[in-house]
């Protein structure tokens, strides 16, 4: 192979939520099975800088990288299948295009010229397309444009992959995604979506190299000479994507396809290396067969839409095949828990997770849940804003301090058990400014957290701006609650637990972030292994 990188761009037609994401994993996977280096970035054509201030009901969950950044969710999806770790460069909106552009501008880096869409805008994106090749640790580099051909918002992005195209020649190929829909009463799986998708594509003068054909049906010989005929690409190279009953079942999909083989081929990689996925083949086998079941419930403010949680409930996926064990996550929204009809809410659960959150909506219902699980024995994991709320509980129904909470949701409060951090006191800007991504932390010898993580010096990624208050430590730990992981340089309490209880603990890290399919995170396999005893 040629020491140039290889760049794949999927791009997505007909509609939106056809899974670029799980496709542009999946063939990750396979190359990197084949031994190769590859990493995954996301373009996104959106004015926000970063999802960080978005709203989890308007683009799901926020997944934040080792380096801080806060970024689209499908990041977490190429962690969870490459186990390779993504940062700032795997995701880029227009807003962070256009950000760096302006500043150019006002530097005076343009000499004078006037400042366009093209060729400053395109300039900038295919920059960043670059960034990542640059590096020399990948061979490919799989580029995702978020949104559908024929977005207004897009255009730069397709016209970026043009030029690219049309400048790396063999070193560059186009994967375009669409669906075939299916007529029930005619019985037909029709193609013209995906003719005028590839259409739009051509207009703005890019030949897709290969279609992935999401679809509910198989697609026949006859429909694959027909796509290609009519969108100027090789039989081969149309390839079926059918529903899948797990996303993790994608990659052996698309080996069936060959769709790997298509993309080395139309890269003019010469050989085919030997394919490796038996540990991937071994968790899916597990996750297919399990011996036991658990139900977990999951208390958040965001449960009817799961996007919101993504990352917990893929960490439960993997913890439960490393348990034999089929997780069942019963999502508790937090407005509906009551001191009263908690103990039918929460009849059959097995284990209790507290999920992240902002904000004072629903934060009742997660003390409740907290207390319930403290008194009744049921194993607990609360994650940020849930750890928050076990130290708010414990505060308020332990050590009586009636009127305990978090600044954020009363400022007022006598008792601060969770206060502002020192460094979020003159925030005047919300976007970017939280305390971000991988911080150390020392674990406590003999605590639950030692045995869960086995070893005393941990990594972790945060995104909050509130904290334990240390000021109330002393009282903590007489009445039970200890601080069992500290961060080194700043002496915050990242881990509590209460080690009169089978199973308590809260983190205000994110371990969920960390959880792959070759390395489920340590506290959810401890976590599901005590739901099932
Ligand atoms: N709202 C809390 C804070 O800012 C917790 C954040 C979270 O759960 N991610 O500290």
């Amino acid at each position: 192979m040629s020491t140039n990188t290889k760049y794949i761009f999927v791009t997505g037609g007909v509609t939106s939520s056809l899974g670029k994401g799980i496709i542009a994993a999946s063939l990750a996977k396979l190359l990197q099975a084949r031994g190769f280096t590859v990493t995954i970035q996301k373009l996104d054509p959106y004015i926000n800088i970063d999802p960080g201030t978005l709203n989890p009901y308007e683009h799901g969950e926020c997944y934040v990288t080792d380096d801080g950044a806060e970024t689209d969710l499908d990041l977490g999806h190429y962690e969870r299948f490459l186990n390779v770790r993504t940062s700032q460069a795997n995701n880029v909106t227009t807003g962070r295009i256009y950000q760096s552009v302006i500043e150019k501008e006002r530097k005076g880096e343009f000499l004078g010229k006037t400042v366009q869409v093209i060729p400053h805008i395109t300039d900038e994106i295919k920059n960043r397309i670059k960034l990542l090749g640059k590096t020399g640790q990948y061979q490919f580099v799989i580029t995702e444009i978020g949104g559908t051909v024929g977005d207004i918002e897009s255009l730069p992005y397709i016209e970026a992959v043009r030029q690219l195209k049309w400048e790396m020649g063999t070193d560059c190929t186009v994967l375009h995604l669409t669906l075939l829909p299916y007529l029930a009463t005619s019985g037909e799986l029709k193609t013209k979506p995906t003719q005028h998708s590839v259409k739009l594509l051509l207009e703005y003068g890019v030949q897709p190299d290969i279609l992935v054909c999401r679809s509910e049906h198989e697609i026949s010989k006859e429909i694959r000479k027909k796509i290609a005929l009519f969108c100027n690409v090789s039989p081969d190279a149309v390839i079926e994507a059918l529903d899948a009953s797990t996303i993790y079942e994608v990659p052996l999909l698309m080996e069936q396809e060959k769709l790997d083989e298509i993309v080395l081929k139309k890269l003019h990689v010469n050989g085919l290396p030997d394919i490796h996925l038996e540990k991937w083949k071994n968790f899916l086998n597990k996750f297919h067969n399990p011996q036991r079941e658990v139900t977990i419930g999951l208390v958040g403010k965001y449960v009817e839409l799961k996007e919101s949680y993504k990352s917990i409930a893929e960490a439960f996926i993997h913890a439960g095949a490393v348990n034999d064990c089929k997780v069942t996550v019963d999502w508790i929204h937090s407005e509906s828990l009551t001191e009263e009809n908690i103990d039918e809410k929460f009849m059959g659960l097995q284990a209790i997770l507290v999920a992240p959150g902002f904000g004072n909506r629903g934060i009742e219902g997660k003390i409740s849940a907290i207390k319930y699980a403290r008194e009744n024995n049921v194993p607990f994991l609360g994650i940020c804003l849930g750890m928050q709320c076990a130290v708010i509980e414990f505060a308020r129904n332990v050590l009586g301090l009636k009127d305990a909470h978090s600044r954020e949701m009363n400022p007022a409060t006598n008792s601060p058990v969770i206060d502002l951090l020192e460094a979020q006191k003159n925030i005047s800007h919300m976007g970017g400014t939280m305390r971000l991504g991988s911080y150390p932390c020392k674990i406590e010898e003999g605590t639950l957290a030692y045995k869960i993580y086995g070893k005393t010096d941990i990594n972790e990624r945060h995104r909050h701006r509130y904290e334990f208050n240390n000021e109330y430590t002393k009282k903590y730990i007489e009445a039970g609650m200890i601080l069992s992981g500290i961060n080194p340089d700043a002496g915050l309490g990242e881990i509590v637990e209460i080690p009169a209880h089978p199973f308590f603990i809260g983190v205000q890290f994110h371990p969920e972030y960390k959880s792959t399919v070759e390395n489920p995170h340590p506290l959810f396999v401890s976590f599901v292994k005590a739901a099932l005893n």
